[in-house]
């Protein structure tokens, strides 16, 4: 597999560079030169296969023979070794995917246990890897729990201290062995701002074999590809022809992965990006304008984002597929409405959480009598159990993934954000 900088075209590296590197020179992402495409009578094929066997074929087929097939079969089968995507019916033509039911309770997993294996695969020779990450909550318990006892892999994972719910630390921070978390004293933007330091510290980053683990890495993107091929197999042959999927976005990597999909032949007639007030994207699709604002704190912290680092992406692939960027749905819903669609969904039945009920209240709201739509369950409702139990007056049970570590100590060291004194922990 080839990938090109979007920033500088003549920047080309191999699949497993572009997993080591990141981004490429100016930070530009990097974008794959070939995208292939299935016959439709393949894609009926596939359709039929189980969602390891086709995982497999899709991630050979995209990755090409850098990795060996038979060493690509033991990852995508130690990566996705929990249960894949659950379609609830929410009503007659609308039904939750559900991407939750891994060991973090997020659809992250797939993508973070993915990338785990590639790094594992990279690291065969035995250097060491630092993987650094700052996290506002579901990136650091994928990361951390993917890389766990990993070999050669050291995680440090930084959060803003008692800005991430009790629920979402213990998910990371009980772990131990080879998983540093710390909690930095300040925001989200300040860990993230100790992130950028130490890439910017070239010794450093070579010394220790810095990398991000972050959702711009092309391995947590192919990854999800694959769950979109499966939620299609997994529908009624009648909802085949007329299927909207309405994905609740923050970094827009999930939404990428649905194109790329589509890119391939998955017949999908079309996504809806649905956002929270954080609404840079819906208002350039309205206005043609790129005017990100300040970010603002929602229910929907997840997608808490205004400066949606996987877009270049998206507007990449439509260009070059000479789709039509008018094609795409979007929306963005405020804290208010997400609040009384959950409490629609309960009365219909359905308990959910406010990043699915934003891309529920825009599907619903957009899709048309013959169609047939899906809006992507991103983590479980008992992840925010806090407001959940409070907005719907329930009292949701945790899962054993979020009880068990719930009874076990915090293991976090505390830190100033202050660069020194992170280098000591990272050059240790
Ligand atoms: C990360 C996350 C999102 C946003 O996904 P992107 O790929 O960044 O657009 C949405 N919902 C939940 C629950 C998440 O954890």
């Amino acid at each position: 597999m080839k990938l090109y900088n979007l920033k500088n075209k003549n920047e080309i590296v191999s699949f497993l560079q572009a997993v080591q590197m990141g981004l490429g020179q100016n930070q530009g992402l990097f974008f794959p030169t070939n995208l292939p495409i299935l016959k439709k009578e393949n894609i009926n094929n596939m359709i039929q296969m189980n969602f390891l066997d086709r995982s497999i074929k899709i991630l050979s087929m995209l990755i090409g023979e850098e990795i060996p097939v038979e060493y690509l079969e033991i990852y995508v089968k130690k990566a996705f070794s929990f249960p894949g995507p659950k379609i609830n019916p929410v009503t007659s033509n609308i039904a939750c995917c559900e991407l939750f039911h891994g060991p973090t309770l997020a659809f992250k997993d797939f993508g973070a246990r993915f990338m785990a294996q590639i790094i594992e695969h990279l690291n065969k020779n035995n250097h060491t890897v630092t993987i650094l990450t700052a996290t506002s909550g579901d990136t650091g318990a994928a990361v951390a729990h993917a890389f766990y006892k990993s070999k050669n892999v050291r995680v440090i994972i930084l959060y803003p201290k008692g800005k991430i719910s009790k629920l979402q630390e213990t998910l990371f921070c009980t772990l131990g062995e080879n998983i540093t978390t710390i909690a930095i004293d300040g925001s989200f933007d300040q860990c993230q701002k100790l992130v950028k330091q130490a890439f910017n510290d070239d010794r450093l980053k070579n010394k220790i074999g810095l990398n991000s683990a972050n959702s711009i890495n092309i391995s947590r993107l192919l990854a999800q590809v694959c769950y979109f091929f499966e939620s299609y197999s997994l529908i009624t042959k009648k909802n085949y022809k007329n299927l909207i999927i309405s994905v609740p976005c923050g970094n827009f990597g999930n939404l990428t992965a649905g194109l790329l999909a589509k890119s391939m032949g998955l017949p999908i007639k079309s996504f809806i990006a649905a956002t929270n007030s954080n609404d840079t994207v819906p208002r350039f699709l309205k206005t043609g304008k790129w005017n990100p604002h300040n970010c603002i704190s929602t229910i929907s912290n997840a997608m808490d984002i205004s400066r949606p680092n996987n877009w270049p992406r998206v507007e990449e692939l439509f260009h070059r597929k000479k789709w039509n960027l008018n094609d795409l749905g979007f929306g963005s819903v405020s804290d208010e409405i997400t609040c009384k669609n959950l409490l629609h969904l309960k009365k219909i039945g359905y308990i959910s959480e406010p990043h699915a009920a934003i891309a529920y209240k825009l599907l619903n709201d957009q899709i048309r009598d013959d169609e047939f739509g899906l809006f992507l369950g991103t983590a479980h409702p008992a992840k925010f159990k806090n407001i959940i139990d409070k907005i719907l007056n329930i009292n949701i049970d945790l899962p054993k993934e979020l009880y068990i570590p719930s009874k076990r100590p915090i293991l976090s060291r505390m830190l100033k954000p202050n660069f020194k004194e992170l280098k000591k922990i990272l050059i240790l």
